[in-house]
């Protein structure tokens, strides 16, 4: 952040009178810009013994597949938002929703929160951001081709629970592993 978005003066990175952290604050009204986490929100969508994964038509992970999940609107439930998701880009329509998965990512500043639901029918097609949706038989996940460590861990947990049929939310925090040498 360069300039204030209430005046449009210049910011200044610099700890609050009683604050234990780094804020830009505006040099000139003196308001303190907080920046905080962002919330993805995303459904893990099953057919009876089938789950719908979409091909991602964006980058990042273009051609990779993920489950429906985006960024939580203002004004919004996460339920809410991750059964919108799941309509935007599988147009598929879900139940209730059960939260499942709630996956801290700290070096990005991101929480992922996943929902479980049945879909209302088998009807879905590819949203604006999928090239493909499809049904997956635990068998034919991809798993080479899955677009994101959340959406490797949110099917493995799936299907280590479906065994027992009880699904206890989970949480986990994944860490940057950095690249050798990067
Ligand atoms: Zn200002």
């Amino acid at each position: 952040m360069k300039f204030c978005s209430e005046c449009g003066y210049s910011v200044s990175l610099r700890i609050p009178p009683d604050d234990d952290r780094q804020r830009h604050v505006c040099d000139d009204c003196h308001h303190i810009h907080y920046e905080n986490p962002r919330v993805i929100v995303g459904v893990l969508p099953t057919y009876g013994s089938k789950v719908l994964l979409c091909k991602r038509a964006i980058e990042p992970r273009k051609g990779f597949w993920t489950i429906p999940a985006g960024f939580l609107e203002n004004g919004e439930s996460t339920a809410d938002g991750a059964s919108r998701e799941t309509w935007e880009e599988a147009r598929a329509k879900v139940g209730e929703c059960s939260l499942y998965c709630v996956f801290d990512l700290p070096y990005i500043n991101q929480v992922y929160m996943f929902f479980r639901a049945e879909m209302s029918s088998d009807e879905f097609s590819a949203g604006p951001e999928s090239l493909d949706v499809a049904l997956y038989e635990e068998q034919d996940i991809p798993w080479s081709e899955l677009a994101f460590p959340v959406v490797t861990s949110s099917l493995k947990y799936y299907y280590q629970d479906r065994q027992s049929g009880v699904f206890p939310t989970r949480n986990e925090v994944m860490l940057f592993k950095r690249p050798r040498n990067g």
